[in-house]
């Protein structure tokens, strides 16, 4: 069937007239990739279906969230299932008190856990209770990693800021953006002269321990290591931002992957089953701090929402599963290898990086480590290949600075459509 994009078309130009760019988050826009975006009406499974009518493998997985696919019956049930109770009641639930707890046999490293309703809000609240307890405002970020839209955090980060070229955003005041010093992704030695430098007044280290928005870096050896051991000498939290990572990469996320223990955890994604969710969790004398049992503020009016709960604790259970990342692993590594083995004999230079079930495929010949190295890929053939793929029925991320996501519903002829949809692809581009 022809690719179609009247309706999609039409919707943009009408959602333009109410909503900023006409989306609610900026990358939605296609603004890196030109085209039209599509609206999406429904997923099931591997697959989701646009206003036209087109259907796609999608890679995009609502950014990370979906490790089972859309849809799936366990978790669509869960949720009807908590609807029927009761939608919001402001008030404690059991769910709140079971997923702290499965969430805790995965990361060994949380004595205690809040739940919030996004990414964004869990790195705010886990950097002001950070500094809360060690008394210090200074915190140490790291050059295209991206920890949300707070302030403060919106100095050089990656994702849609990098992608739409504002890594730094207007509106955020500079004496608040001078409190977060800027480090390079995998080198400690930038990290050092920080700590030096700034002696006694850093909060706090926060750091993406697999990056994932500026493409997928993996950590190089000895890096969170050296982290760790930094922010001990220095008497700093080191923060891992598992947002993306955390039940996705391993069960216990990157931390159970390169033996780590940090201070305190950022989750998201995963953990709310595709609904709104954000959690930060840590070491007990830490998470004390945090009203009402320290003076440190944080609070939520839907925080711990019944149907987030209940869809993020399905979500889990499937995860708990045996054999669930090795099966995540396999698929992930075939993909990896056909996209590769097609670039080759495309004569396409283009870079794998991957870590589990996320990837990125940077179009360039040299090694990605970094934000220097990322950004040295080429954008415009990103774009063009981006497009070609959608006409084919493959969603990938609007941007070449984002992860691929693997899910349990994907199949192996999934793999081999995408990868058949490549080779395709390559050859429409060459010209
Ligand atoms: N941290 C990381 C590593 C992320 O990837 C994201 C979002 O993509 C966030 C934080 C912010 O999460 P949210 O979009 O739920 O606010």
């Amino acid at each position: 069937m022809a690719y179609r994009q009247a309706r999609s078309k039409m919707l943009f130009a009408e959602a333009v007239k109410h909503i900023p760019g006409g989306v609610d988050s900026p990358v939605r826009a296609f603004g890196a990739v030109g085209g039209a975006c599509p609206f999406i009406v429904r997923g099931k499974g591997s697959r989701i279906w646009d206003e036209d009518g087109n259907e796609y493998i999608d890679t995009v997985c609502s950014w990370g969230p979906l490790i089972h696919g859309h849809a799936p019956s366990e978790v669509v049930a869960a949720i009807k299932k908590a609807a029927e109770l009761g939608t919001s009641f402001g008030a404690s639930t059991r769910a709140e008190v079971e997923l702290a707890k499965l969430i805790k046999k995965a990361f060994r490293s949380i004595d205690l856990i809040r739940f919030v309703n996004s990414g964004t809000e869990a790195t705010m609240s886990a950097l002001r209770l950070a500094r809360g307890y060690t008394g210090r405002d200074k915190i140490v970020k790291f050059i295209g990693c991206y920890h949300g839209h707070a302030d403060g955090l919106l100095v050089k980060a990656g994702s849609g800021a990098l992608t739409l070229g504002v890594p730094s955003s207007p509106g955020v005041p500079a004496a608040y953006a001078r409190q977060t010093l800027l480090a390079q992704y995998n080198d400690l030695d930038s990290v050092k002269r920080i700590f030096k430098k700034h002696k006694g007044e850093i909060a706090a280290v926060i750091v993406e321990p697999v990056a994932g928005n500026m493409g997928v870096i993996p950590p190089a050896d000895g890096f969170l290591e050296g982290l760790r051991k930094l922010t001990k000498r220095y008497g700093a939290i080191l923060i891992f931002d598992e947002i993306i990572t955390g039940f996705r990469v391993a069960l216990g996320g990157a931390q159970e992957l390169y033996k780590i223990k940090p201070d305190l955890t950022c989750l998201g994604k995963i953990i709310g089953g595709g609904l709104p969710v954000g959690a930060y969790g840590g070491r007990k004398d830490i998470m004390e701090k945090i009203s009402p049992l320290g003076g440190v503020y944080q609070a939520g009016t839907l925080s711990g929402n019944p149907l987030a709960m209940a869809a993020g604790l399905a979500t889990l259970k499937m995860l708990f599963r045996k054999g669930i990342y090795k099966e995540l692993n396999e698929k992930s590594t075939a993909l990896e290898k056909g996209i590769r083995e097609a670039a080759q004999s495309a004569g396409q230079s283009l870079r794998i990086n991957r870590v589990g079930s996320m990837q990125t495929w940077f179009f360039t010949d040299k090694e990605v480590s970094d934000y220097k190295s990322a950004t040295a890929s080429d954008t415009k053939k990103f774009a063009k290949f981006f497009n070609a793929m959608l006409r084919r029925g493959v969603y990938l991320p609007p941007s070449q600075f984002e992860a691929i996501f693997v899910s349990t519903a994907h199949t192996k002829k999934d793999i081999d459509f995408i990868v058949s949809a490549e080779k395709e692809a390559f050859d429409e581009i060459k010209n």
